[in-house]
């Protein structure tokens, strides 16, 4: 369609076309076009020469008013082309009849045609030409003059003549409209073509334009260019107009049917992909009709208490009736997992023997002898009455003892899961007993989830570091725990996440602590303590040979010949590598010498190795505890305490000093609230009976006094280092070192009466590991000595004090 008008707009310089097109003139030459408005046929212009060069054109006919790209490659036309001057001399176009003759003579051309100034030669590589020439006025051949190097004729220019008529005028307006309307219709001619045609104001021009940019056959086109009368060129060209106008809107017809047709495929084709997105949802209807189906049959399997597989159908139902997508889905389907996963009613069978039970517990443990007769009594109370309501134990007693492990022997010897849960720095309820639901990520309490991991109802649970339970705003975890422990309560136990009660009475629940202090009084009240002290040189050596040894030698993969660890190895392994009440780094360094051995074995270096005290060094490094004891004392103002802390029984080395000031005592070293107050006693009852021990009482008004307690990263509490700080004191203030052989341990009154302490063995065993050989304790504890190994006991000297003055007596130098 765009072969329509697509001649119009060659040119660049159209607005100038235009301008000639609307004026009906072309500046060219000073060339006037015959025209309507002077009316006269023969009005010859004087300047165009009346002979011209004949360019025969083929397939196409060139009109006034037009320009028209040609391309030229006759030898004649070329020739004719060197003569002629762009914008200067004119040449003739004339059509030829056939297309096809190369070298047409007069005969082969039509005579009337146009004559056209040349506006650009443009020389193509290939050794044709483009021109480009604008027509200006028809001509008619009036005698042939020559045909070589071109033809040469005497033309007559052809004027037309035009009367404007009504008539005419209402014929150009048709004409203008449909030529118009061809413009809309043609996707490719610019909307300036239709601008163009309301200029064009002389009909002839207006014909001419039109025939131009028409398409229609070369002799049609003749035809126009012969009619002078542009009455009738308009009319003619009204009909082709008309006959192009159906043509385009037939097409236009067609293409908005293809384009229909293509909306409609593209329909379809959504409308299919919705139908897939559906069927797949469908599909996944099918999915959850199953996960539902599935989740059914788990509630039924988990065989639930009523009231809970009541509540989790009627979860399961509003499950069903929510989209997938919802996040409420995921909330209700992981808490009907819960629900489903729970031991509602799995549970072991237990098979209590007691002499299995005894051979289980001597198995794994040396000595240990009063724990193993508490725990066999239990079973056997637990054998004879399952039902009774059993009492709680708690051990009690420092890391590495053997707590956990005898936990875990207890639950072997019955038959039962083991699941251990550590309370340390548990601070909010909702670590026991879950989160509600309606919050985001909510997940039911360490109860519930270790009772899902071991998937028993009956396990023995052990709740590790009772001592260590915080509280804050969050509520307090101690009470919860209450509730977990209490036989007449915890058959209902309730999460917050799950909402519904579980039985917990099933459950053989056991307590450690390292202390009983910090264990909130209500636990504290429910449960049965046992105690387990630390161990003595001889006896970590003995588990050491028969339990830790044998055990690690196994996990290394090596066989008893293989590896011989002496036992004064093993003793200085204790007493320079270790300084603890149990045995937990004993068995790791044993560990490191047998990964040790293992390697130099497995790279083939050696086939067996004994190891000896002097091999130690290379293996664990140098030793990492010495005693401090002389260091530390022999100078006035210090003491030895005694001291019982998370870690067993240690060495305090109390310090005093004094400078000039008010009499005001000042206690720094990580010390516990009891400790201070315990500090202030000692300060008090040094200044009240000064006067007895021979103090100059005036120096508290001139100075100021400050206790240390080294070791600041411990935490260190309790009553216990009362003697030891009064001492401490005493020896600063009568300037009189204490006995560096001598440890003290012992609470004291105002009145100075020194009262009975706890934790004695382990703070013996560290007295006498540290090379102590006197210890001085409280008189009402001499009761509790028996409970000490002799073997701890030998080479020690007791000395049992009931006041602070006979503590002075034995721990000050008497020099
Ligand atoms: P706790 O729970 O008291 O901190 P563990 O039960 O974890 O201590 O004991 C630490 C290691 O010491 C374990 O490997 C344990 O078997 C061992 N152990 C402790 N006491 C004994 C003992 N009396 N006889 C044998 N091994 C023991």
């Amino acid at each position: 369609m765009a072969s329509y008008l697509n001649n119009l707009f060659i040119v660049e310089e159209n607005d100038w076309f235009g301008d000639a097109m609307a004026k009906g003139t072309t500046p060219i030459d000073g060339y006037v076009e015959a025209d309507e408005a002077r009316g006269s046929e023969n009005d010859i212009d004087p300047h165009v020469p009346n002979v011209i060069g004949i360019l025969p054109i083929r397939n196409t006919v060139a009109y006034p008013g037009t320009v028209t790209p040609l391309t030229v490659g006759r030898e004649r036309s070329k020739a004719l082309l060197a003569d002629t001057k762009p914008n200067e001399s004119l040449i003739g176009l004339l059509t030829q009849r056939n297309p096809d003759t190369d070298t047409p003579g007069f005969a082969d051309l039509y005579s009337v045609g146009t004559t056209a100034s040349v506006l650009k030669i443009i020389k193509m590589p290939q050794g044709s030409v483009n021109i480009f020439v604008h027509g200006i006025a028809r001509f008619k051949i009036v005698e042939r003059i020559a045909t070589e190097p071109y033809l040469k004729a005497r033309i007559k220019l052809l004027t037309v003549k035009t009367k404007m008529t009504k008539q005419l005028q209402a014929l150009m307006v048709s004409v203008r409209q449909s030529a118009n309307r061809v413009v809309a219709l043609s996707p490719n001619v610019p909307e300036e073509a239709s601008v163009l045609l309301e200029n064009i104001e002389d009909p002839s021009s207006l014909a001419d334009f039109l025939a131009a940019n028409l398409s229609m056959d070369v002799v049609k086109k003749q035809e126009l260019l012969a009619q002078l009368d542009p009455v009738k060129r308009l009319d003619e060209l009204s009909v082709i107009l008309a006959h192009q106008l159906e043509v385009l809107e037939l097409s236009h017809k067609i293409q908005g049917r293809v384009r229909d047709s293509i909306d409609k495929s593209q329909r379809e084709y959504f409308l299919q992909e919705q139908l897939k997105a559906i069927q797949s949802e469908l599909g996944q209807q099918d999915m959850r009709t199953e996960e539902l189906k599935e989740l059914r049959q788990n509630i039924a399997n988990a065989r639930m208490p009523k009231a809970v597989e009541t509540e989790a159908l009627r979860e399961l139902d509003r499950l069903s009736k929510i989209p997938a997508a919802s996040p409420e889905y995921s909330v209700i389907r992981t808490y009907l997992d819960w629900v489903c996963e729970l031991p509602w009613s799995v549970q072991t069978e237990d098979r209590i023997d007691i002499g299995q039970a005894q051979r289980i517990l001597n198995r794994d443990h040396y000595d240990l002898t009063k724990v193993k007769k508490r725990i066999l009594e239990f079973l056997a109370v637990r054998k004879l009455n399952p039902k009774g309501k059993s009492p709680i134990l708690c051990f009690i007693g420092p890391p590495g003892v053997g707590k956990t492990s005898l936990g875990r022997s207890i639950a072997r010897s019955m038959g039962r899961k083991f699941v251990r849960v550590s309370l340390g720095g548990i601070r909010d309820e909702a670590d026991i007993r879950g989160h509600r639901r309606t919050y985001i990520g909510a997940l039911p309490g360490r109860v519930m989830q270790e009772l899902r991991k071991c998937h028993s109802r009956n396990p023995v649970f052990m709740l590790d570091e009772l001592d260590k339970i915080g509280a804050d705003f969050r509520g307090d975890p101690a009470s919860a725990l209450l509730e977990v422990l209490d036989p007449e309560q915890n058959s209902t136990f309730s999460d917050h996440y799950l909402d519904q009660p579980f039985d917990l009475s099933a459950v053989m629940f056991i307590g450690t602590a390292n202390y009983t202090e910090p264990i909130p009084p209500a636990l504290f009240d429910r449960m049965e303590l046992i105690e387990l002290p630390g161990y003595t040189e001889t006896e970590k050596l003995r588990i050491a040979k028969r339990y830790l040894v044998p055990r690690q030698l196994k996990e290394h993969g090596l066989s008893k010949s293989q590896l011989t660890i002496r036992d004064e190895a093993i003793r200085t392994t204790i007493n320079s590598y270790t300084r603890e009440a149990g045995v937990r780094n004993l068995e790791r360094h044993i560990a490191a010498i047998c990964r040790s051995v293992a390697t130099q074995i497995a790279k083939g270096d050696k086939r067996r190795a004994t190891i000896g005290a002097k091999d130690l060094a290379r293996i664990l490094g140098p030793a990492q505890h010495e005693s401090e004891l002389a260091l530390r004392t022999g100078i006035p103002g210090v003491a030895t305490a005694l001291a019982y802390t998370p870690v067993g029984g240690e060495l305090l080395f109390i310090e005093s000093a004094s400078m000039p000031g008010k009499g005001n005592l000042q206690l720094t070293g990580h010390i516990g609230d009891v400790m201070k107050e315990s500090a202030q006693a000692a300060f008090s009852l040094v200044k009240a009976s000064a006067k007895r021990l021979g103090i100059d009482e005036k120096q508290f008004a001139k100075a100021d006094y400050h206790i240390h307690v080294p070791a600041g990263a411990i935490p260190k509490d309790g009553p216990s280092a009362g003697v030891a700080m009064f001492t401490s004191l005493v020896s600063l203030l009568l300037q009189k070192p204490t006995r560096p052989d001598v440890a003290m341990t012992g609470e004291i009154t105002l009145r100075g009466l020194v009262m009975p302490i706890g934790g004695l063995k382990e703070k013996v065993l560290a007295a006498k590991q540290a090379g102590i050989t006197t210890v001085l304790l409280p008189m009402r504890n001499r009761k509790d000595l028996p409970e000490i190994p002799t073997e701890a006991r030998k080479g020690l000297r007791f000395v049992f004090v009931r006041n602070v003055e006979e503590a002075l007596k034995a721990a000050l130098d008497a020099a």
